[in-house]
């Protein structure tokens, strides 16, 4: 790990030499109605477009390396004979300007599914290493658990880390690229006062993490709670919308549907990110459904999250970015939940 500062304005040259590729960052949208901004990942073409002081996404940047729909292959038929296409839909590098520990650490743990298992997936493997990535410090929200978590720091995955230290960004480098981009910058070796002073900016930072879920002993307790009425509790408010797996960074799951053209001499296999609180998300060929229930698709998903990825990969698949519970009608929570199961007061 290299570390050097920057003075804010050498940012936006920094943005203007990565503008070559596509690049992603938070911009605002717009205000709910009581006037809080709502900020979004979107491709950026200018950098006074970025909002790097940005609260929270109410999505994840998921969308631009797990795309909701990708069209996995397609199909040509003529005659007797048809032509297989496979299209691994990147067209030139991507650069995530501005992304939040929380989710750097999201896309780490996807790797491990999706890059490193015994199935890698092309499509995300040809997005995802392509892809330059630079991480900015965040202001906790009365909704975050990442510290709960682990995942309010993040260790690696980043090609550049920015903390806002007032006039200038203290800068982690990670990457060989990172380092020749900065190399056309003005930048400058930390001082012992840029030290001390992102020492103080991170402590202050972590005073303010105010929502927490108590991880010991959980995959424990939530074998011991399988049968626990809390997930009816849980399971008869869900609406079972699957929103929460929409603006989740690390929901992954998803369906293959194949569709002919009506001249049937075109074809195509298509995936769609899809949610395990949706009601067919279980059912089979036969019209069988494994999981009928609301609370036992709920059910599922707080164990995938928490249960069956600790069990795989030594680490929770939840960031503790709190999206699901701010964006869910039903006002369900992981804090909420988890608390629920380990019988605590709320
Ligand atoms: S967002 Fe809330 S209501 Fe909708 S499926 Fe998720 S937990 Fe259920
Ligand atoms: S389960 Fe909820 S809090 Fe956890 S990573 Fe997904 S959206 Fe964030």
């Amino acid at each position: 790990m290299i570390f050097k500062v920057i003075a804010k304005q050498e940012l936006a040259k920094l943005f203007e030499a990565l503008l070559a590729n596509r690049v992603v960052g938070p911009v605002r949208k717009g205000s709910d109605k009581n006037g809080t901004p709502i900020y979004s990942f979107e491709v950026v073409y200018d950098f006074t477009q970025l909002q790097l002081d940005y609260t929270s996404t109410q999505y994840p940047a998921k969308r631009f390396f797990l795309p909701y729909t990708e069209t996995l292959c397609t199909f040509e038929i003529a005659g007797d004979s048809w032509e297989k296409k496979v299209d691994f839909n990147i067209y030139q590098p991507q650069v995530l300007f501005g992304l939040h520990a929380c989710d750097i650490n999201a896309l780490n743990k996807l790797d491990k599914v999706l890059l490193e298992s015994a199935y890698p997936t092309p499509y995300y493997a040809s997005k995802r290493k392509n892809m330059f990535i630079v991480g900015i410090d965040c202001e906790p929200q009365p909704y975050c658990f990442c510290r709960s978590m682990g995942t309010d720091t993040a260790l690696h995955g980043f090609d550049m880390f920015l903390t806002d230290l007032g006039k200038k960004y203290f800068v982690e480098i990670q990457s060989a690229a990172a380092y020749n981009y900065l190399k056309h910058m003005q930048t400058s070796d930390p001082t012992e006062e840029d030290h001390l002073r992102y020492m103080a900016v991170e402590e202050a930072r972590h005073e303010k993490f105010m929502a927490q879920v108590d991880t010991t002993d959980l995959t424990k307790i939530l074998d011991m709670e399988f049968q626990s009425e809390v997930w009816k509790h849980w399971g008869d408010k869900c609406l079972s919308c699957g929103t929460c797996a929409s603006v989740c960074p690390t929901c992954y799951c998803y369906g293959v549907a194949e569709t002919v053209d009506l001249d049937l001499k075109h074809a195509a296999k298509m995936k769609h990110l899809h949610s395990c609180n949706l009601i067919d998300f279980a059912e089979v060929a036969g019209g069988h459904n494994f999981r009928p229930d609301s609370h036992t698709r709920l059910k599922y998903r707080y164990y995938h999250k928490h249960r069956g990825f600790v069990e795989a990969f030594e680490e929770s698949l939840c960031v503790g970015c709190g999206r699901c519970g701010e964006a869910c009608l039903a006002n369900i929570t992981v804090p909420e939940v988890i608390a629920s199961v380990r019988h605590e007061e709320i």
